[in-house]
């Protein structure tokens, strides 16, 4: 039977908006030394903006940004609703036939728009599916250190233009990261977005630098989740649960962020919050330790 002192934690828990899936996990929880997090929508807050987009010299960025927006309007990814915003934002028709759309995870998206295939997404991508060395201008370049994510534009396998989108960190991100460290659990990214974006957001959330990993897909995410499992012990991987699934399954503890009202990624992860409040982190390692140190 469940001691008591662990019922009593896991019911403090979801007194607090996080629900935990059993005492198994409050012992896990108590034993993690590492904590990797997804960047878009954990970290940061998932609500992009677009801060500057510009054409192939000889290209039209109208043009280029219609495209993506009727192409983007195919797509729940956080960085397609800004792309479309601004779109429509400069008045530009967005009603253009889509077809074949396909969401390439962790890269983006490609899909028949009017006469056209456009692919919308990161340079890797952009190698990938359009068989294009990409240079990306020091113009895009210098908003990607600032924490920006890049996302190229090609229109019939050539590049067309180049779209910055940039989010905001969590208010809380930084308190929440600093409290795990004070706890002695290490904290670390793993993201899909390039190394530019990623090492900015890293820095402002003070994280452990050579525990930042950039340019993954949702398998690399679960290799690296598997290679510091073995490095650490106890893994905690805090992300959204929509892309992150693979790397939440693989962790001692995923955790799924802001899960109100997503059956889906409740029953990916071990841990669901049902806040965005990442400062919940610390509190309830501590309780997990609490109530550990009762039962021995
Ligand atoms: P993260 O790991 O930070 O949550 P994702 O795995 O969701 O990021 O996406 C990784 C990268 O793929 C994004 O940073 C973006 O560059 C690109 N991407 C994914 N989907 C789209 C899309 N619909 N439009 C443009 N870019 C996209
Ligand atoms: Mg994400």
């Amino acid at each position: 039977s469940t001691p008591v002192v662990v019922v009593t934690g896991l019911a403090r828990a979801a007194h607090e908006g996080v629900l935990i899936k059993g005492g198994r996990y409050l012992e896990l929880l108590a034993k993690a030394k590492i904590a990797t997090f997804d960047k878009t929508g954990t970290l940061t807050q998932g609500r992009f903006q677009v801060v500057h987009s510009e054409a192939v010299p000889g290209g039209e960025v109208n043009s280029m940004l219609q495209l993506a927006g009727c192409l983007e309007r195919t797509s729940a990814h956080p960085v397609a609703a800004a792309i479309v915003g601004h779109a429509a934002s400069l008045g530009l028709a967005l009603d253009l036939d889509v077809s074949e759309s396909e969401e390439v995870p962790g890269q983006g998206v490609i899909a028949h728009v009017a006469e056209h295939v456009v692919a919308v997404g990161n340079v890797r991508l952009m190698t990938d599916c359009c068989a294009e060395d990409v240079a990306v201008p020091p113009s895009v370049a210098e908003w990607s250190t600032k924490g920006a994510t890049v996302c190229c534009v090609a229109v019939d396998g050539q590049l067309a233009g180049f779209v910055a989108v940039a989010d905001t960190v969590r208010d809380e991100a930084a308190a929440a990261v600093a409290a795990l460290r004070k706890q002695g659990v290490v904290c670390g990214m793993l993201t899909g977005d390039g190394q530019g974006a990623a090492a900015a957001i890293a820095s402002a959330v003070g994280l452990d630098a050579k525990l930042v990993h950039s340019q993954l897909l949702p398998e690399d995410k679960l290799d690296l989740v598997e290679k510091y499992k073995r490095e650490y012990g106890a893994l905690i991987h805090v992300g959204d649960g929509v892309n992150d699934a693979p790397a939440l399954a693989a962790a001692d503890i995923g955790i799924a962020m802001g899960v109100a009202g997503s059956a889906m990624a409740i029953e990916a992860a071990d841990v669901a919050l049902f806040t965005n409040d990442l400062q919940c982190l610390a509190p309830i390692i501590g309780l997990a330790r609490s109530a550990h140190r009762k039962i021995l």
